[in-house]
């Protein structure tokens, strides 16, 4: 029997309407280096059709890729609502990759217009004439300056192309399941791959940020959305907000602790979304400056594991609750979330709460061994988690990645156990890239630019704990016999195939790298014998 329901496509042009009249006196709060800067949700709903003029004046038709280059601000909130609702497809890049990788997801991409901020302009200009499929490039402001573009590429300014046009605009009817939105991964080897997000997925995600047993977004909430829009779409915020009636309050560029604590304070936000490195990093501030942070009622703290003591200060001297969760950019980003079973008391919530979460009905989870043997989630049984749902990516844009995939089951590369009433537990990662400050490095590019040091035989590279960056590398490497090369040659080797952050400091020399019985570099020997101490560590 056929449903007599209406199928209504689920929209991004959906969202903004209704957030920008239901919900017109709601806020984006942009922080600026004068303090708060201030728009209603129905004047970025006006907006959004004013940049929809203006981009189909610069030409984007169809699933035409609008590329931004930005920090959380209003703007970015305008470009995030404008682009799908007009049935274009939002490209977020990372400020933060290598500059090589940015310049190969914007071909990759083909992205035709960029949206840039002003302060980002030094970090775009090298690269812009890379990337060739671009037409456009807008700064956000009015002002152009400090930016010069290839012959052939249009220069304009984000105020310049609103002022004027009409505050409406007719959203055109789309495909629910077709493309809104794209991010890239950080490759752990070779190139980032593409992940594309339909209209359906974010509306059914957004959904999800407002459950009560997941992040529990409400309306009248302030949120404190500090995870960059260019990375796994903000986790979801944006679209989530609007369509909430939440205000949102966007840090910009102001990243540090003592910003952070002063638009806490000055604001009174009491959601707020991060890593856990910036809450360690605010936890360390407040310990030598108290401020009150208790108007903050949860925050969401994923993209890494939490440490328990940080949960427990947050809890015992602020008086914050910190919300775990497990996602990934390919699900979309919310996979679970460590809310306690009702009925749980005392030390059994914490002993959830320190999970990586429970999987919601629509995200569905396995465990699997390496022969391929699907496991029981029994909370003992140890194995790959396998998802799929509606907001979980089936293929990567544009690539062939059959690996990456079992049926229509995502291989996440994280290996853990899973609980009979569904909590993740994570234990380790197939995958040995090494998470520093939320952003990846690559243990595999690490690896192979120091063996191509003429004087190095093997090197592996693990993540090692780090008090401010969660994690940095370690290299361990073994020297041909009468090298006379250095740590700091080797590093020096490195400078200019890296980012500088990407850089590892911490070096050791040793006499073989331990090998698996298939002969891979055996990187859970390494760890363990890092934690045994049995290696002298140089710091350089
Ligand atoms: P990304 O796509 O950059 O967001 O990274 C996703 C990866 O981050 C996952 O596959 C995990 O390895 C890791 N991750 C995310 N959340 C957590 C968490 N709560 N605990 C441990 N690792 C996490």
């Amino acid at each position: 029997m056929q449903s007599t329901m209406n199928d209504l496509p689920l929209s991004i042009a959906q969202i903004l309407r209704y957030g920008s009249t239901v919900h017109a006196d709601a806020e984006v709060i942009t922080w600026t280096d004068s303090g708060p800067r201030h728009r209603t949700y129905g004047e970025v709903g006006r907006r959004a059709a004013q940049l929809a003029h203006a981009l189909r004046d610069l030409g984007v038709t169809g699933d035409q890729r609008v590329a931004t280059f930005m920090w959380n601000n209003a703007e970015h909130l305008e470009t995030y609502l404008t682009v799908p609702a007009m049935g274009a497809v939002l490209h977020t890049l990372n400020i933060r990759l290598f500059p090589e990788q940015i310049v190969y997801v914007a071909n990759h991409a083909e992205d035709r217009v960029i949206i840039v901020d002003p302060t980002l302009i030094p970090l775009l200009a090298p690269v812009l004439p890379e990337i060739k499929t671009v037409e456009h490039v807008v700064v956000t402001g009015d002002s152009t300056a400090g930016l010069e573009v290839p012959d052939g590429v249009g220069l304009h300014t984000y105020e310049g192309l609103l002022a004027g046009r009409p505050e409406t605009f007719e959203w055109p009817d789309v495909d629910e399941r077709s493309g809104a939105a794209m991010c890239y991964t950080s490759g752990t080897t070779g190139d980032p791959k593409g992940v594309v997000y339909s209209h359906r997925s974010i509306y059914l995600h957004s959904m999800q940020l407002c459950s009560s047993s997941g992040p529990n977004l409400r309306q009248g909430d302030l949120a404190l959305a500090i995870v960059p829009q260019f990375h796994a779409m903000s986790w979801g915020l944006p679209y989530a907000a609007f369509m909430i009636g939440a205000s949102l309050l966007m840090p910009d560029r102001f990243l540090q602790p003592e910003p952070i604590a002063t638009m806490i304070t000055a604001l009174r936000p009491n959601f707020g979304a991060a890593v856990p490195t910036i809450w360690q990093g605010l936890n360390q501030y407040l310990a030598a400056r108290p401020t009150d942070i208790s108007s903050l009622r949860e925050v969401l703290v994923g993209g890494a594991a939490v440490p328990p003591a940080l949960m427990q200060s947050f809890e015992n001297d602020h008086g914050v609750t910190i919300l775990h969760a497990w996602g990934m950019t390919e699900t979309s980003p919310l996979g679970s979330v460590a809310r306690p079973p009702a009925a749980a008391e005392g030390d059994e919530r914490w002993r959830y709460r320190y999970t990586q979460g429970r999987f919601p009905v629509q995200v569905e989870a396995r465990l699997v061994d390496d022969a391929g043997t699907i496991l029981p989630n029994d909370g003992a049984a140890v194995g790959e988690v396998e998802v799929r749902g509606p907001w979980v990516t089936s293929s990567y844009y544009g690539v062939d990645a059959a690996d990456k995939f079992s049926d229509d089951w995502l291989r996440t590369g994280d290996v853990g156990s899973i609980t009979p009433d569904g909590y993740l537990v994570l234990s380790d990662r197939t995958k040995d890239v090494i998470k520093s400050g939320g952003e990846w490095i690559s243990s595999v590019d690490l690896e192979n630019a120091v063996m191509g040091h003429p004087d190095v035989l093997e090197a592996a590279v693990i993540a090692i704990p780090d008090e401010k960056w969660d994690e940095r590398p370690l290299v361990a490497v073994v020297l041909r016999d009468g090298s006379t090369a250095t740590m700091a040659d080797l590093r020096d080797f490195l400078s200019d195939k890296f980012a500088k952050w990407q850089l590892p400091e911490n070096w050791t020399l040793i006499p073989e790298v331990p090998k698996t019985s298939v002969g891979k570099f055996d990187k859970k020997r390494l760890r363990a014998e890092f934690r045994e101490g049995a290696f002298d560590v140089t710091h350089l």
